[in-house]
């Protein structure tokens, strides 16, 4: 029989989660396990070491203050969609977190895990595109323009950690996700965000990974209405094709989307 073993170790604290992977030959960080354990299962990841970061108290916080929601890395999906103080602040992100996956995911899955697995279809990276968050880790911060770097790929080190993800309040938002209907990862799913200073839009889903839509962005400052954004199409070169939907269905969906998000932000 073949066997796969690996060493099972709780964090302390994140520095001591910290001391743990430098000490790992190839470790992984596991918060929820939604992704990583399935990975593991299907051999598709088979690290020396798991470094259990989920419970720790200090990365599982929500704090609204100063024009911003700070969240730690370690706060599920369920505790951000029932957060009444997000909900207050940042309804649509309260609301992404409330359609992740199900409730078994939303009650393990964590925003930290979310965002550092960077799937091509998950909810998180749109919001922290679109609201032009703050990736905060144990050694620095990340502007969400420079975090996501292609598919299952992040400007995060070797065995770095998230510790953060501070989302600035805006002006308007929302996110329009047309959900897979057997996972509910996202066909497509576009979180748009108006602040002073102009307008986001994020794309998730519909890619290899999340991103903007400049063309929208500029029209929409112009004029916040969907028919401002009517006549704007997504080239389908280089978008997802899979079982699920062409790239044509795909870049489709990104403009359905979009007007729907305009509309509810409006
Ligand atoms: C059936 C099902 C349906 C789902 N549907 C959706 C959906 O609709 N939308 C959606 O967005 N997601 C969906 N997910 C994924 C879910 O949101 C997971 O929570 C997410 O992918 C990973 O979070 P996790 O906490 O479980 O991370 P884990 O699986 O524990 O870890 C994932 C990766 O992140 C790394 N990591 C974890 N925490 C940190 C940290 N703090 N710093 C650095 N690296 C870290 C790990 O080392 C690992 O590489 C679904 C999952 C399942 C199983």
């Amino acid at each position: 029989m073949i066997t796969y073993p690996f060493k099972y170790k709780r964090a302390k604290s994140v520095a001591d989660a910290e001391a743990l992977m430098k000490a790992a030959p190839d470790g992984k960080l596991l918060a929820g396990g939604q992704t990583l354990i399935a990975a593991m299962k299907m051999r598709l990841a088979s690290p020396s070491d798991l470094v259990d970061i989920s419970g720790l108290k200090e990365l599982s916080y929500i704090r609204v203050a100063n024009g911003v929601v700070a969240i730690g890395a370690g706060a599920t999906h369920f505790e951000v969609a029932a957060s009444s103080e997000v909900a207050r602040a940042i309804p649509a992100l309260a609301y992404l977190a409330s359609i992740i996956g199900d409730p078994a995911v939303r009650h393990k899955g964590t925003l930290g895990g979310s965002v550092a697995n960077n799937d091509p279809a998950a909810d998180y990276p749109a919001a922290v595109l679109g609201l032009n968050a703050t990736i905060k880790t144990n050694k620095r911060s990340i502007a969400s323009d420079a975090f996501f770097t292609g598919m299952f790929s992040t400007a995060l080190g070797e065995g770095e950690i998230i510790t953060e993800v501070s989302f600035p309040i805006p002006l308007k938002a929302s996110y329009q996700k047309f959900p897979n209907p057997a996972s509910r990862y996202a066909m497509a799913g576009v979180f748009l965000a108006r602040t002073k200073d102009g307008v986001r839009v994020a794309v998730t889903g519909a890619g290899p990974c999340v991103f903007r839509v400049p063309a929208m962005e500029a029209a929409l400052a112009k004029g916040f209405t969907p028919d401002a954004i009517a006549g704007i199409t997504i080239p389908a070169d280089g978008l997802n094709s899979d079982i699920h939907g062409s790239a044509e269905y795909r870049a489709h969906l990104v403009g359905v989307m979009a007007k729907r998000a305009v509309a509810e932000a409006a």
